[in-house]
């Protein structure tokens, strides 16, 4: 049990905003009603046909009473009689919203999930990551370098999952490596109130604009960022101006200013460009991530008083094999590789994908699917420079004008491919497109595919 929830939540009435599908919701309504709230009052605008599948998983406690549901929209009064209020963090412009306001007047303390499951954790065992692209890579890349010769490290955050859940008793030596959205750290920063929390090891990929619905600005955008970086005595690590100065150059000129600079990078790993090589992941911009990821890896180590040992970490990288349906490296067989980048669900992250491949010409590529109104002309344009273009879903006619093959379904595709690969090709699906007509979800899309890559 962590103390701070029991300390928060024990007999008060509680409200959760946000039920959300990615775990926190869920974990915190558990962690309330374990800690003796008086009251839990679970609140969505989404209905209950959307949050189906984390309504099912705290169905026991609506049961019994423990938990209340208010779905499909918010109440007012519901915030102004709470006493304790978690955002989810996904909820846009915490700082003007009416609900958010309303429980801050009634005199409800406001928190999230993370910061509640933080304080059971030592923050000087916290790696925290951010960035525009890269998160999720760059921190699974550091944590499967840092597990193992005794120590554990625990990967958390915006990666998915309840931190309250996951965050386990860390040992002295273990690090909870942690996926920070510009939203959490919004959260975590001086403008929500509270101590403002700083990890002991602070990391930023880079910047690009994004999320500028949430924040008001990219300045804005950049500034919530910022809040990654901890004092001069805390480690704080990007290779953000050496990855892609241009963008570092004009996210500089924004009133947070250029605040990733001057980060403590080992020269060593910045002179040696060739140790990506160890990462088995296609791509330019895997090798920044793992480049960036070498890094904090070090830092990490020497924080701990270890030697850095630049063979060990590169040997370590070897055996990561990725995210799950993020270009991962599903299946080798034969001289051809089957990737799944299931996740690529819009063309500019298609595009990307057979970008990292140096020819082309040996690509098979999978692509379509439901359609979610993208132009989706620049993949079908890709058709006569690639080993071949088989195209599925409901997509599949815009993807073949310029002479794709349309297969109609990904066994189709795969059968057909089995019948035209040769030694060194490369089979990968990016689908450029939701998976909704055919799949449960871009997870089922990538589980049928890697099955159907080892024959089964
Ligand atoms: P995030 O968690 O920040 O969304 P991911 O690691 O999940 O990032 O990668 C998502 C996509 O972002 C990848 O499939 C790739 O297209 C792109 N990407 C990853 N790393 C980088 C990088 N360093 N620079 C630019 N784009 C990247």
């Amino acid at each position: 049990m962590n103390h701070a929830v029991r300390r928060l939540a024990q007999d008060r009435r509680c409200l959760v905003m946000g039920l959300g599908a990615f775990g926190g919701g869920l974990g915190v309504t558990r962690a309330l009603v374990d800690a003796g709230a008086k009251e839990v009052l679970v609140t969505d605008l989404a209905n209950e046909t959307k949050l189906a599948t984390s309504l099912e998983a705290i169905k026991p406690l609506v049961d019994t009473g423990r938990v209340q549901l208010r779905l499909g929209g918010h109440l007012e009064s519901d915030f102004r009689s709470a006493e304790v209020v978690i955002a989810n963090p996904a909820v846009p412009k915490p700082w003007q919203n009416e609900f958010l306001l309303a429980a801050r007047a009634g005199g409800a303390t406001v928190t999230t999930e993370m910061r509640l499951g933080l304080e059971g954790v030592p923050a000087d065992r916290v790696i925290g990551i951010t960035g525009s692209a890269g998160k999720s890579t760059t921190s699974a890349m550091i944590a499967h370098l840092l597990d193992g010769d005794g120590r554990r490290a625990v990967l958390a955050g915006n990666i998915g999952g309840s931190l309250l859940e996951r965050a386990p008793q860390l040992g002295a030596k273990d690090w909870l490596v942690l996926e920070l959205s510009s939203f959490m750290l919004w959260w975590l920063g001086p403008e929500a109130g509270g101590t403002p929390w700083l990890p002991r090891i602070g990391v930023l990929t880079n910047l690009a604009d994004n999320h500028l619905d949430w924040h008001v600005d990219a300045a804005h955008y950049s500034r919530s960022k910022s809040f990654v970086r901890g004092p001069s005595q805390h480690a704080f690590i990007s290779r953000f101006d050496a990855e892609d100065a241009a963008s570092a150059q004009r996210f500089a000129k924004l009133p947070a200013g250029a605040w990733w600079r001057g980060a403590a990078l080992d020269a060593a790993i910045e002179s040696r460009p060739e140790l990506a090589d160890s990462c088995p992941l296609p791509g330019a911009h895997n090798r920044r991530n793992a480049l960036l990821a070498l890094q904090v890896a070090a830092a990490a180590l020497r924080a701990d008083g270890e030697d850095a040992d630049l063979r060990a970490l590169c040997a370590r990288l070897a055996t990561f094999r990725g995210l799950p349906h993020r270009l991962a490296l599903v299946h080798e067989a034969n001289g051809v590789r089957w990737f799944d980048d299931s996740k690529a669900t819009t063309p500019e992250a298609t595009l990307l994908a057979v970008s990292c491949f140096p020819d082309r010409r040996k690509v098979h590529l999978i692509a379509g699917g439901s359609d979610k109104g993208s132009n989706l002309s620049p993949i079908a344009e890709l058709a006569g420079e690639l080993a071949g273009l088989y195209a599925i879903g409901t997509t599949a006619p815009a993807l073949c004008t310029h002479g794709g093959n349309a297969c109609g379904t990904l066994q189709e595709a795969t059968r057909r491919i089995h019948a035209a690969l040769k030694p060194g090709d490369v089979v990968l699906l990016s689908p450029g497109c939701a998976s909704w007509d055919q799949f449960k979800n871009y997870e089922d899309r990538g589980r049928q595919f890697a099955a159907m890559a080892r024959g089964r």
